[in-house]
């Protein structure tokens, strides 16, 4: 196993299906392009050998299959399947739900049982404006679908100054009617953000602002979380939870045990470095060659991580999967 002088290693593994996606979210992609799936993305099978060793190599206990967005590629069935077989802890997914009533027969069939769906508002209208793809209709349609079904879901929301923030204590609501648990996701300084820090800061909304906005309206309390968890949770007793993924507010970097796979073959160790390691080619190796080497890398990768503070990054979420 390797470990790093804070005590921290690898024990959950985010593979970007695809960078291929539906949306192009603004603080996602600065252009409005949707990102089309890289040529030299690896295939399905290659990335469940991936998988397979670094399980091995890293001790990876715990799968999310995100993007891009994971819904709209067609690796996503032999993806599961293949990654269904290896005894992970949990395998999880995060998508925009814009494809999600269509793909749940899918879904439950591999044995998904907990979807984490980006939804930063219920307004219609802001809705275009922000994911630049897609409709609030379907997502909401695909959530109600998933929840008759029995999926355990949580809401991913991204509070933009001036675009949705009036949304935080609606959408903190509707999720809550409906037992899903709702996670702010303070905007991180990523990509095109990390390149323009005006445009972050005229954006950018901390947890204390959000708490306090929620506070006027609910008593809340603090509520346990794993040790390695990057959501601070809260309960809002007798009506359910929510938590705040606060990167600058609070850094949870100390604690971090994750590890980022790209769609083409790259291992990232941190959201905060442009560090990344090509393990694409080690893919078709047997395992006897191909681990000593991963090995290697994954000792470089977890290096990378940042001390205490994430300081954002260059790298284009939909790239390596948020
Ligand atoms: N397409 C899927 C989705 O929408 O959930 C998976 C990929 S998306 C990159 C994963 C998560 O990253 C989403 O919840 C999205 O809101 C979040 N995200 C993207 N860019 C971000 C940024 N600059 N700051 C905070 N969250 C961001």
């Amino acid at each position: 196993m390797i470990v790093d002088r804070q005590g921290r290693r690898f024990r959950n593994l985010r593979i970007s299906l695809t960078a291929a996606c539906n949306y192009a979210c603004t603080y996602c992609v600065p252009d409005g392009k949707r990102l089309v799936a890289a040529q030299d993305e690896l295939s399905a099978e290659a990335m469940v050998r991936g998988v397979t060793y670094l399980i091995e190599a890293a001790g990876i206990e715990r799968l999310r299959i995100t993007g891009g967005e994971p819904l709209v590629s067609p690796k996503l069935e032999p993806l599961l399947r293949g990654v269904g077989q290896l005894g992970l802890a949990d395998i999880s997914l995060t998508s925009n739900g814009q494809l999600l009533s269509r793909k749940l027969p899918l879904l439950l069939e591999a044995g998904i049982r907990r979807l984490n769906i980006s939804l930063d508002t219920l307004d219609a209208e802001d809705f275009r404006k922000i994911a630049r793809g897609g409709d609030l209709a379907s997502v909401l349609d695909g959530l109600e679908q998933a929840r008759a079904a029995g999926l355990k879901i949580k809401i991913n929301m991204v509070p933009l100054r001036g675009q949705n923030l009036v949304q935080a204590v609606p959408l903190l609501e509707y999720c809550l009617e409906r037992g899903f648990e709702l996670r702010f996701i303070e905007l991180m300084r990523m990509g095109h953000l990390a390149r323009d820090p005006n445009a972050f800061l005229q954006q950018f909304v901390g947890m204390p602002e959000l708490l306090a906005r929620i506070g006027e309206r609910y008593s809340y309390v603090q509520a346990e979380a794993p040790l390695d968890a990057t959501a601070l949770r809260y309960e809002i007793p007798g009506k359910g939870f929510f938590g705040v993924i606060a990167n600058e507010s609070v850094p949870f970097c100390r604690t971090c045990s994750r590890l980022r796979l790209s769609s083409t073959g790259w291992l990232h160790g941190c959201l905060s470095s442009s560090n990344r390691h090509y393990i694409g080619d080690l893919l078709d190796k047997p395992r006897h060659q191909a681990l000593p080497a991963l090995q290697r890398l994954l000792v470089k990768a977890l290096a990378d991580k940042q001390e205490v503070a994430f300081s954002g990054g260059v790298t284009v979420m939909k790239i390596i999967g948020g």
